[in-house]
């Protein structure tokens, strides 16, 4: 059974804040709180009590709330952020293998995944829900701003093996823009045209629709082209290149060019 309950808050144009509620003892944490009044009111609202901040890098729309929110809540005593980060507000530097609870059951494991920055972290909470901010979306996947593709290999290669129904709660709701990036980089690829037509049906917490999170890591290795790169239809992209770090930065290459609409097939 599960020890808490996630709730997405919507922040800025297409951020997401998320509050992690210990069932048993109503504690909860603030993911990426940038928007600490939007917050605060999503915890009164479920009748929970902010005591712990979980930041997963510096980026000011995913930090940038932090000491107003420490401020402005009195029962918060701890700040997380990855090591190296330099997390405003942060009490608790954490790295890979570091693991503490959320009130009285709800735990909480590091997963420590830098390349979008120096010290991105990963939360993996209670065996069941992944907060990944700005290293996997869903079908997409963060800047390599601080690290190079192999390392943002290494970081999906610690997410995707985690169990297939764990719930991926990201960053920011790109879902229908990556959506088409991935049947672009994969034409022929039945199950990514649904996933874009659900995408748009879904629209956007921000605006009234329902939004796309939870994914899973099981749909993300059928939809997340970061996430096959191992696959034939990606390699293909890749134009057959057999080193798969180098596969993750030309998928990454092929977005950025695809965004700017420069994208040749022929490399
Ligand atoms: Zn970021």
């Amino acid at each position: 059974m599960s020890n808490c309950t996630v709730i997405p808050v919507p922040a800025l144009s297409d951020n997401y804040m998320y509050l992690i509620i210990d069932n048993a003892s109503k504690e909860a944490a603030a993911v990426d709180p940038v928007d600490p009044p939007a917050i605060q009111k999503a915890a009164t609202d479920n009748q929970a009590t902010i005591t712990t901040i979980l930041t997963t890098h510096n980026h000011w729309d995913h930090s940038g709330g932090n000491v107003k929110l420490v401020e402005s809540v009195p029962t918060i005593d701890r700040v997380y952020g990855g090591i190296g980060d330099g997390v405003p507000g942060c009490t608790h530097e954490v790295g890979d293998g570091d693991s503490f609870f959320i009130g009285r059951k709800t735990q909480v494991k590091v997963l420590f995944t830098p390349c979008h920055t120096n010290g991105h972290v990963c939360y993996y909470v209670d065996d069941s829900h992944v907060f990944t901010g700005d290293t996997m979306f869903v079908s997409g996947c963060g800047n390599f701003n601080n690290g190079s593709p192999k390392q943002m290999t290494e970081a999906f290669d610690k997410l995707l093996g985690l169990p297939d129904d764990t719930f991926v709660w990201v960053g920011h709701e790109y879902t229908a823009k990556n959506c088409e990036f991935a049947c672009f980089c994969e034409p022929n690829n039945e199950e990514l045209r649904k996933r874009l037509s659900w995408a748009k049906e879904q629209g956007s917490l921000h605006s009234g629709g329902k939004g796309t999170v939870p994914s899973t890591i099981g749909t993300e290795k059928a939809c997340n082209p970061f996430a096959r790169i191992d696959h034939l239809s990606v390699m293909e992209f890749c134009g057959q290149c057999n080193d798969r770090t180098e596969r993750m930065r030309l998928v990454r290459k092929g977005k950025d060019d695809w965004g700017k609409g420069v994208f040749s097939r022929t490399r």
